[in-house]
């Protein structure tokens, strides 16, 4: 699910200010930012991971808005070697509708990363094994 914000700019009422929806402290600036229909600080507009200021278009889940990075990393589709989310930057392979970093989709033996078109052995469903180490007997022996 994917939750996109767009942040639009605003001007802060002089007298009656709002409540930031970061930082819950008073606008008592010029200009505001409106995300997920509440105002905030310009300044508070920022990822809550990396904390970088968001531009235009962010993510936001559970009232905290995130880069999109940072919410695929955390929200997004995990990589079945490592456990850890994807993000659209990742490099990924795919293997039995499974979906994995690049780095995790390597030889359980000699650590090289095995490419798409290789040949290679799939132990317990998401571990694999090259050609040469399965020939050369080198896979555990409880996978047959
Ligand atoms: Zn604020
Ligand atoms: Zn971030
Ligand atoms: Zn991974
Ligand atoms: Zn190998």
């Amino acid at each position: 699910m994917l939750n996109v914000c767009y942040l639009s700019t605003g001007r802060g009422e002089a007298g009656g200010a709002m409540a930031c929806a970061g930082c819950e402290k008073p606008i008592l600036d010029k200009f505001l930012l409106h995300v997920l229909e509440r105002a905030w600080h310009a300044a508070c507009v920022r990822c809550a991971d990396c904390r970088a200021p968001l531009a235009d278009k962010c993510y936001s889940r559970d009232n905290k808005l995130f880069c999109r990075n940072d919410f695929f990393r955390r929200y997004g589709t995990k990589c079945s070697g490592c456990g850890h989310g994807i993000s659209p930057s990742d490099l990924v392979r795919k293997a039995r509708e499974k979906v994995f970093h690049l780095n995790c989709f390597t030889c359980l033996v000699c650590r090289k990363q095995l490419s798409t078109g290789e040949e290679l052995y799939v132990l317990d469903d998401n571990k694999f094994i090259c050609k040469e180490d399965y020939l050369a007997g080198k896979a555990p022996t409880h996978c047959k």
